[in-house]
């Protein structure tokens, strides 16, 4: 087994978070992993730090305190403005090596297990990634995190003996949002670098970026989301299911084959190699329910599935399940939310 850099005798009693932000915002998934922080460090009398990073981020110093932070982690700097494995992966590791937190926690985001991912290596320490809950075994004072594997099949609580950071990637929408007390203090530390900065130097470029144009809500925190499938026979058909998201103020899915077939573009699609998605309501519309898809929605609240095919697998993990043509239900489910939200 590989030693990390530093063990449990050298740990601060801290759980750390990385901050995701948008200078502006925080990500939604941030602000709940700050809740389930607060919620185990005032178990053991521990802090909650919080790793700010960017350009022009110092006005979320407030914001982070009455989310619960008692730290501030902050870098900010012209090369840390956009997103660069790179520049993220050594600022975090510069600060993870002087602060030795007990536990690092990131949203399991693009960017966040990107960056898990990197940081564990490095750190010659353990990654759950894609957990569904966290606690901590206050009898042994170690992290336990729930995974669950081979679609569900299995919820594995894994929990990292002697290996820091205790590291882990977290699902959107598992946990509570951290609740606002404008009143929490904390304390700023803060991370110069130079202007140039070599060791924040990127050997990417970022050229541009291209916004994508939603006429409906963000997939990863919508509380409803309506997804087709190639049942649906031909792209123009996906109309029916943005349809019945607009009804609903929903976020529209799709399954891989619907995005391998150019129906629609890759950031509709839920799945292992998608989205990973946890809304209140997810309507799966015309997909069979294979695995890889499964594992992207399944932790949903509520499932319903609408399929031809009674023995479709998706009518497994589906709480109601509706036997028919999509594009005979899909449609007249969107007349009778109208009408029932009209009401
Ligand atoms: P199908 O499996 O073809 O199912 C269509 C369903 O529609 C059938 O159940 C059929 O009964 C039903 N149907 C047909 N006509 C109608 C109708 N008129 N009314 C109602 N029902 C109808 N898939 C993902 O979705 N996301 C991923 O991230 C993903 N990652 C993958 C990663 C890897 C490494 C691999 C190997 C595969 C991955 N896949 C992923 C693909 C996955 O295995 C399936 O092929 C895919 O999910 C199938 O999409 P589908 O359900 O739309 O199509």
């Amino acid at each position: 087994m590989v030693d990390s850099l530093y063990g449990r005798k050298e740990e601060s009693k801290s759980i750390w978070i990385l901050l995701e932000n948008d200078k502006h915002h925080f990500e939604q998934v941030s602000l709940e992993l700050l809740n389930k922080s607060r919620e185990i460090a005032d178990q053991l009398g521990w802090q909650v730090a919080g790793l700010l990073l960017g350009n022009g981020v110092e006005g979320l110093i407030p914001k982070a305190f009455s989310y619960g932070v008692d730290q501030v982690w902050i870098a900010d700097h012209p090369l840390l403005d956009t997103f660069s494995i790179e520049a993220y992966g050594v600022a975090t590791y510069q600060a993870i090596m002087l602060g030795k937190p007990s536990v690092f926690l990131c949203g399991a985001t693009p960017n966040g297990r990107d960056l898990a991912g990197r940081l564990a290596v490095r750190l010659r320490t353990g990654l759950n990634a894609d957990c569904t809950n966290l606690y901590m075994n206050i009898d042994t004072v170690v992290l336990v995190s729930e995974v669950s594997g081979f679609g569900g099949g299995v919820l594995a609580l894994i929990e990292m003996e002697d290996h820091r950071p205790q590291m882990a990637t977290v699902r959107h929408k598992v946990m509570k949002e951290a609740p606002v007390n404008t009143k929490h203090q904390g304390e700023i530390i803060m991370k110069e670098y130079p202007a140039k900065a070599p060791s924040l130097q990127s050997r990417t470029k970022l050229v541009d970026i291209i916004e994508e144009i939603e006429s409906t809500v963000n997939l990863a925190e919508a509380d409803i989301i309506v997804s087709g499938g190639r049942g649906l026979g031909k792209p123009e058909n996906f109309k029916v299911i943005e349809e019945l998201a607009q009804v609903l103020g929903a976020a529209v899915g799709a399954s891989r084959a619907t995005v391998d077939a150019g129906w629609i573009p890759y950031s509709h699609q839920v799945g292992q190699t998608g989205k990973t998605v946890c809304p209140k309501i997810y309507f799966a519309c015309g997909i069979s329910g294979q695995i890889q898809h499964l594992i992207g929605m399944q932790s949903s609240k509520i499932i319903v599935a609408i399929n031809k095919d009674p023995h479709a697998p998706i009518f497994k993990v589906a709480t109601y399940g509706i036997v028919g043509d999509v594009m005979e239900v899909v449609p007249l489910l969107a007349q009778k939310f109208k009408k029932a939200l009209r009401k």
